[in-house]
């Protein structure tokens, strides 16, 4: 390709309304543009890197045994009652009729879909396993939309749906993926790791998130730093440690004491002159629809999913301030155990269980009560663990402590089992005539995604390092001047070997300063820079500059296509 044809619109300035690197550099690079909030196009250059992904994935998937099909977006709604997401799925479902009133839905994922396909084609145990994926587009209405292709609200998926006759198939079916998707990412180029994640919305028993470390990430993984555990913190259980516990003998009395406005854990604590760990503050939330109270160690964090899986609710959200003077009696921030309306469903973190003589709110306005101890002063509620782990807690696997770290979920896989088959219907006969559902997993990678991530893991202050299996280019020849035909000549014939060898190569004839092509050279991130400059003059030489080192050697003219070859295989 010659650059002076290519329509690769490159930015000097940082573009305002992107925060992080890949943002940034895919817009300067002129991969990517904007349409609306979550919404790309992919320019020519983009386009090519997005191609690479999917290729590598392509490849693995087909060597794993699955095979590709592809599937409509728009999906009916009745599919998504049978399933009973229709009413689950939130806002991120965009629901529209079409002209004829049908209820439909734009696909943020295909679970439905794809077992109405197999539901209707397969019959028997000899018609399983059966794996099969699709890349393609996908519209989830997110909150809130960032970070470019990190969280578009259309977007491009690899997603893949296993169908197995038993449990122990299934767990075939996803080591093979688990493998597969362990490749995939070894040959994008990225730092990655599997962690254990939580099966949210899917339903399902076990899954993994392959995550690519970065500290821009939006995914939290708790780490542990003596054994390879690693998992999600919004799925990582607290071992309850014994270091917590609060050894004060004695009871204290309980006293009402005044905490005029003192509201948060930092406010009261200060106030009273003690530690974050004596104080007990009381959470007012919505699960579904009712209202519930969660009791926490004022130093910890709530986890909002082990909560929603410990009530087996759907939503769990924070309770408005209405709702909190109802149940409590006093505005938000006063809220405490005691004195809670009756009926009220309260579940308290197991690490609270052992503390004594703590400060809870006293649910009236401008109060807190010190000394609080169960039983006496309160009842003994519900315990679980249902905080967030922290840096330094026990790793649940070991005796090692826990790390967190941040990374960018690019894929992740799932055991879904029955969930879909059940209830859609998608069942089989077996080896003895007896009709099964069939059981599930499904497979997602977000190739946009992946792009971003790569990105994010391998840049500098002069732009993109793409790694080689997925630049867009292999190789640039930057031509000093295009005015001098012994440069113009050389940079030809170098172009012209390097196509005959199948390499990508982008041979930039613009008219422009050196200094200008040396810069878009190293914004677009391409690994290896052929310069044909004065050495040519000087002595019938060329460079070859890689990217990611920034080594730089000259060779012959006539040398540079083997040579290039040599580097790039
Ligand atoms: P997240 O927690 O980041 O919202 P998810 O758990 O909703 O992800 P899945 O439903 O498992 O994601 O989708 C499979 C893959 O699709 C993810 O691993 C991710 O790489 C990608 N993906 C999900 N949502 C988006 C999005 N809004 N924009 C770009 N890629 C996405
Ligand atoms: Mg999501």
């Amino acid at each position: 390709m010659k650059y002076s044809r290519l329509f690769l619109p490159t930015l000097k300035e940082v573009p305002a309304e992107a925060e992080v690197i890949s943002h940034k550099l895919l817009l300067r690079a002129g991969m990517i543009r904007k349409l609306a909030s979550g919404l790309y196009s992919y320019l020519p250059l983009g386009l090519k890197s997005l191609r690479k992904v999917e290729k590598i994935i392509r490849e693995e998937m087909d060597r794993a045994g699955a095979q590709e099909v592809l599937l409509p977006i728009v999906q009916p709604s009745e599919l998504w009652r049978e399933s009973g997401r229709w009413e689950h799925y939130g806002k991120e479902l965009l629901r529209f009729e079409d002209r004829h009133g049908r209820a439909s839905c734009l696909g943020p994922t295909h679970e439905e879909v794809i077992t109405d396909i197999v539901r209707k084609e397969v019959r028997s145990y000899r018609d399983l396993p059966l794996n099969l994926y699709q890349i393609q587009t996908k519209f989830r209405d997110e909150i809130r939309p960032r970070f470019g292709l990190m969280r578009g609200r259309e977007f491009i998926m690899k997603d893949a749906y296993s169908f197995d006759v038993d449990d122990e198939a299934l767990e075939k079916t996803y080591q093979v993926m688990y493998k597969a998707y362990c490749r995939i990412f070894e040959r994008c180029g990225l730092d990655f790791r599997p962690v254990e994640a939580d099966t949210g919305s899917m339903g399902g028993h076990a899954s993994h998130e392959f995550m690519v470390m970065s500290n821009t990430g939006e995914d939290q993984i708790a780490c542990c730093t003596s054994c390879n555990y690693a998992a999600n913190v919004e799925l990582a259980p607290v071992i309850q440690s014994p270091h917590h516990q609060n050894a004060e003998s004695v009871n204290h009395q309980i006293t009402k004491v005044s905490t005029p406005g003192k509201r948060s854990v930092k406010e009261v604590t200060e106030f009273l002159g003690i530690s974050a760990d004596h104080l007990v503050k009381t959470l007012i939330m919505i699960a579904d629809d009712r209202p519930v109270a969660a009791l926490i160690r004022g130093d910890h964090e709530l986890n909002n999913i082990k909560l929603k899986r410990f009530l087996g609710v759907e939503t769990l959200n924070f309770a408005d301030e209405a709702t909190v003077r109802s149940v409590t009696g006093a505005p938000v921030g006063f809220s405490g155990p005691a004195g809670l309306s009756k009926g009220l469903k309260v579940v308290a973190d197991q690490d609270i269980s052992t503390l004594k003589n703590f400060v809870t709110g006293a649910n009236e306005p401008d109060a807190h009560f010190t000394g609080v101890n169960w039983n006496r002063d309160i009842p003994v509620p519900e315990f679980a663990d249902i905080r967030v782990i922290t840096e330094g807690d026990p790793c649940p696997n070991c005796k090692g402590k826990i790390e967190l770290k941040r990374g960018i979920e690019v894929g992740h896989i799932f055991k879904l089992g029955t969930k879909y088959s059940a209830s859609m219907g998608a069942t089989f006969l077996d080896d003895t005539g007896e009709k099964q559902p069939a059981v599930m997993g499904c497979y997602g990678i977000g190739v946009g995604r992946t792009v971003a991530a790569a990105i994010e893991q391998n840049h500098d202050e002069n732009g993109i390092i793409f790694p080689i299996s997925i630049a867009p280019f292999e190789v640039i020849i930057s031509l000093v001047n295009i005015n001098d035909n012994l440069m113009s000549k050389a940079a030809e014939d170098i172009y012209n070997g390097l196509l005959a060898q199948g390499v990508e190569v982008l041979l930039d004839d613009r008219e422009e300063r050196p200094g200008v092509k040396f810069k878009d050279a190293d914004l677009l991130g391409i690994p290896l820079r052929i310069v044909v400059g004065k050495r040519l003059k000087e002595k019938d030489e060329i460079e070859i500059r890689s990217r990611g080192t920034g080594n730089i050697i000259s060779v012959k003219k006539n040398e540079a296509v083997k040579k290039a070859v040599e580097i790039l295989r």
